[in-house]
């Protein structure tokens, strides 16, 4: 059992993310005390009876108050006003940092509220799966992931080492990265990806020629894997693109560029055009497997038992 990092760590939102750092945080032995609060009381219920941590709270100041680390675990859109409302909470020396999928949007909610003295180090584990809320967190969900940290230039690097060293402990990869970057990087990794599969989705459901029950039936392979991507939260994904805007259109102004060759080399039979790419983009996907980021079984880890990943499989994991 390591040493604790923290005196008292205060978990805002205790959804999927902030009940897998709970989890991970008593595995460890990271903190003497998990202060937890969430705006749902359902899901501080829950987390009670979970025994997630060891207080739960309705005013997140109150939990964020004397803690040594603040981790903001609720949607992006509610950053700002939970920041302004903890932030007279917060004591001199704090560390605050975050999970948010976009990073330049939570320096620009988060950081104008934190008084001087309070060390801001956003934070984004490349982990997650299409379920939500208390119950569907587990220790494991960061083990062997990354979590890219973007503090800004000037930011005290005691507080960035300690948080590569909460995370490290977690079993993930630490990475230091730009905002900016970051946010370009995780629009074409997993943003546009996701919107991809939300309009598949959403497209096949709209047809008119093929019933909902013949979509299901004949879900093969291609169709199925977009639904689960399509089934994750709907207010985390709205907020996600509302506010990596800029990045998400950039990578989708490439994307349809790219799509209308694909489109135009299929009208005019380029048959070598499309065998090149498809072969090209075979080599991406070995490369992701050698990196340890994929099962290479070929039903992707699918439990053979039940015809769907578990939800406290590590080895199938998404990232947000
Ligand atoms: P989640 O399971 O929906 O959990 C969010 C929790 O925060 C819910 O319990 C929610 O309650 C609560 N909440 C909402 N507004 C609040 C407020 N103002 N004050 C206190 N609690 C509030 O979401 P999640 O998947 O853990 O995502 C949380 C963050 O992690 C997001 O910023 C997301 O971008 C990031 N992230 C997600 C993933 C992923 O795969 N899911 C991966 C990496 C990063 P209600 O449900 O009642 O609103």
């Amino acid at each position: 059992m390591a040493k604790p990092l923290f005196d008292r760590i205060a978990i805002i939102g205790i959804g999927l993310i902030g009940s897998s750092i709970a989890h991970a945080v008593r595995a460890q032995g990271l903190a003497r005390h998990i202060a937890i609060a969430d705006a749902s009381e359902a899901h501080r219920s829950e987390a009670a009876a979970l025994k997630l941590g060891d207080s739960v709270h309705g005013d997140a100041a109150e939990a964020a108050q004397d803690a040594d680390l603040v981790m903001l675990c609720v949607p992006l859109g509610a950053n700002a006003a939970v920041a302004r409302h903890i932030a007279p909470a917060l004591k001199a020396g704090a560390i605050v940092s975050d999970v948010g999928s976009c990073k330049q949007a939570v320096i620009r909610d988060v950081a104008p509220h934190l008084p001087k003295g309070v060390h801001l180090v956003p934070g984004h584990p490349v982990a997650g799966t299409e379920h939500s809320g208390p119950k569907a967190g587990f220790a494991a969900l960061f083990q062997n992931r990354w979590c890219i940290l973007t503090p800004e230039a000037g930011t005290d690097a005691a507080a960035v080492e300690k948080m590569k060293a909460l995370w490290g402990a977690f079993g993930s990869k630490v990475e230091l990265m730009e905002p900016r970057h970051h946010d370009l990087v995780l629009a074409i990794t997993s943003h546009v990806p996701h919107l991809i599969a939300y309009n598949i989705v959403g497209t096949a459901d709209d047809l008119e020629a093929v019933t909902e029950s013949e979509v299901i039936k004949y879900s093969a392979g291609g169709f199925r894997d977009f639904t689960r991507i399509a089934a994750s939260d709907p207010t985390m994904w709205r907020d996600v693109f509302l506010n990596n805007k800029e990045a998400v259109l950039e990578m989708l102004g490439r994307f349809t560029e790219d799509l209308i060759a694909l489109q135009r080399s299929i009208r005019w039979g380029e048959g070598e055009q499309l065998f090149n790419l498809f072969t090209r983009t075979r080599t991406i996907r070995r490369a992701i497997i050698d990196a340890g980021q994929e099962t290479a079984a070929p039903d992707f880890g699918r439990s053979a038992q039940t015809g769907t990943a578990a939800v406290t499989d590590p080895a199938k994991p998404k990232a947000g």
